[in-house]
């Protein structure tokens, strides 16, 4: 197959990294791409937010099919624009991208679907914002209602400062104030015709800046996959999965179906696993990072034949993906600084011997090219890089990926030494 894959992070760095590992050879075209992609698909010049000049490059080259990786483009509708001209196109139109864009859609979805989630109220002033906070009881949690860039969502028993998050937000819309839910988070990723649901298999990630939990929010910090703690108290991660598709993932796509909006792409259910039971705490429109890096290293189903299904709509005919019993786990690289004010532009050294390491594969997120020919590495962004690991265990996995972190050296760059440590006894 001819496959283009829209994005420049770490996400479609391991789309591409499944696709490659498939024995079919694909032909694999990436914009824009990063320096890691570059070294497994050919980077194409085509701007990924113009649906158009997406189309057009995918007409002129024979693409059988675009795999859109980020949101932005979804929000921006290339997905519609790919799919009116007959592209097969994995990634969901703009209108049903709004389970990612909006909160306030999200909840409505929810809400009409039955599907189990935080009580929540729109306020649309300080004193609506007060009374809900009232309502509740503390701590509280604002949510912003459009996309926020990881910025938007405060959880925080300081009632003030939830206060002057809501009203950062105010003057745009309603924020919505939420009950605040205890317990593990999981993430689980189902792939969707618009009609016909696959799960993948769930991950749980690391938000936090530093070990035990500590420091700022990020992006993610590392993740593993799959999650054995789950036998305790759903029998196991089949029947998790299971509950979890019936509950939450089929009846958001047959409301979503059901409105004339049907979302063709990778569904991504963010859940709480509260006392009272699952609930989602949001959804996102597209494959997670770092989640997507442990996860499809252990799909054993070919990844190009599953988006291909969605995007055609014939999931129906696809049996339930496969996933290998090796587990995964990914540390993210994050450069100096990271997440206030990352350091840019230093020289990454020891790749080769990190990936030299059995069972690991390097992941690039914000890698560049220096501008003199034939030199290392430089890192372009915050969170640089991630050493994905599978092995037999936790401890075999986790053995391996920090010893190849250990021999990549970044001046100044930091990670979690205590992904997946829990699990691994
Ligand atoms: P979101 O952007 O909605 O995923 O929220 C970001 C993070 O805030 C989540 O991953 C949770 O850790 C936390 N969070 C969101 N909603 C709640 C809630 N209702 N109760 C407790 N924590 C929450």
């Amino acid at each position: 197959m001819k496959i283009l894959v829209l994005g420049s992070g770490a996400r479609e760095h391991a789309i591409i990294l499944s696709l490659r590992s498939e024995e079919a050879g694909h032909e694999i075209f990436a914009a824009p791409g990063n320096a890691g992609i570059a070294q497994d698909a050919t980077i194409v010049d085509v701007d990924m937010l113009d649906g158009a000049a997406v189309a057009s490059f995918a007409n002129e080259r024979g693409v059988d099919l675009v795999v859109v990786g980020p949101e932005a483009p979804l929000v921006a509708g290339v997905a519609d624009a790919l799919r009116e001209r007959g592209i097969p196109v994995f990634g969901p139109g703009k209108a049903a991208a709004q389970l990612e864009g909006s909160k306030a859609f999200a909840k409505r979805i929810m809400d009409a679907a039955g599907v189990p989630t935080g009580r929540a109220v729109r306020a649309a002033s300080a004193a609506e914002v007060e009374a809900a906070f009232d309502e509740f009881g503390a701590p509280h949690v604002v949510k912003a209602d459009g996309l926020a860039a990881g910025k938007g969502v405060i959880v925080t028993a300081d009632r003030a400062e939830a206060l002057a998050h809501a009203e950062q937000y105010l003057p745009s819309g309603p924020v919505l104030v939420e009950e605040f839910l205890t317990g593990p988070e999981v993430s689980l990723f189902f792939l969707s015709d618009g009609d016909t649901v696959r799960p993948l298999s769930p991950a749980q990630d690391f938000k936090r800046a530093l070990d035990g939990d500590g420091g700022p929010n990020t992006g993610g910090m590392g993740a593993y996959s799959p999650l054995p703690w789950l036998a305790e108290d759903f029998g196991g991660v089949e029947q998790f999965v299971a509950e979890v598709t019936e509950t939450v993932a089929l009846p958001v796509i047959r409301q979503l179906d059901a409105e004339g909006t049907p979302f063709i792409g990778l569904l991504y259910a963010g859940l709480i696993l509260t006392p009272a039971g699952v609930r989602v705490i949001e959804f996102n429109a597209r494959f997670g990072d770092p989640e997507t890096q442990v996860v499809l290293p252990r799909l054993r189903t070919p990844l190009s034949r599953l988006l291909l299904s969605a995007a055609s709509g014939h999931l129906e005919d696809e049996p339930m993906p496969e996933f290998s019993d090796d587990v995964a786990i990914t540390v993210v690289l994050a450069s100096e600084g990271y997440p206030e004010a990352p350091q840019t532009g230093r020289m990454i050294e020891g790749l080769a011997e990190a990936a030299a390491v059995d069972g690991v594969s390097i992941v690039h997120a914000a890698t560049g090219a220096p501008d003199a020919p034939g030199g290392s590495l430089i890192a372009t962004g915050g969170r640089v890089l991630n050493v994905v690991a599978t092995g037999s265990d936790f401890s075999d996995a986790r053995a391996r990926a920090y010893e190849a972190i250990g021999r990549i050296a970044l001046d100044g760059a930091h990670y979690r030494h205590d992904i997946a440590a829990r699990v691994a006894g």
